[in-house]
């Protein structure tokens, strides 16, 4: 009893944790993406993540190097102000990855996240992220879609939805 007491809480610890990271690491990875789009970031550094307009699961680790270090920085914040277990650690970096690859993967899976987590982004939010020119990409998080929302960045992808419901996205006279 007093064992699975302890598991219980444990996996309490390491699921708060984990969902702790995410929050945070997309808090941190939006503004950083948003100043990887500014004029001399992007042509120097962001560009190559961006030479995919049509990505796939691969190109989710695709840049230029820089940006490797620059972004990671999001993805170890969480881990670094709560030391967490080893495991968790692990765990937190598998599902990291696995949720950039999805987000590149250029498919909207019927088990997709996105179908059942409230305001998970998944790969339709970051597909239209790559398709458009720097200065007017938009959809800069990595995980939830609230920050584009509450800061405006997201309007062309709503635009782009709301055309797309009353089944007019592929008419360029009604874009
Ligand atoms: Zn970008
Ligand atoms: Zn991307």
């Amino acid at each position: 009893m007093h064992y699975s007491t302890t598991a219980v809480s444990l996996w309490k610890v390491v699921l708060s944790q984990i969902i702790f990271y995410f929050i945070l690491e997309d808090f941190v990875f939006y503004w950083g993406h948003r100043i990887l789009h500014t004029k001399w970031l992007y042509k120097h550094v962001h560009s190559v993540h961006h030479e995919y307009a049509t990505p796939f699961g691969l190109t989710s680790e695709y840049a230029h190097p820089a940006e490797i270090l620059f972004l990671g920085f999001a993805t170890i914040v969480g881990p670094a102000i709560t030391g967490p277990h080893l495991m968790t650690l692990w765990l937190w970096m598998v599902l990291r990855v696995l949720e950039t690859v999805e987000a590149h993967c250029g498919y909207h899976f019927p088990w997709s996240l996105s179908n059942f987590i409230p305001l998970y982004g998944g790969a339709d939010f970051h597909d239209y992220h790559h398709r458009l020119l720097y200065t007017k990409s938009g959809n800069y998080s990595s995980t939830f879609v609230y920050m584009d929302w509450i800061f405006g960045t997201d309007k062309g992808y709503r635009k782009l939805k709301a055309l797309k419901s009353f089944g007019i996205e592929d008419d360029p006279k009604q874009m």
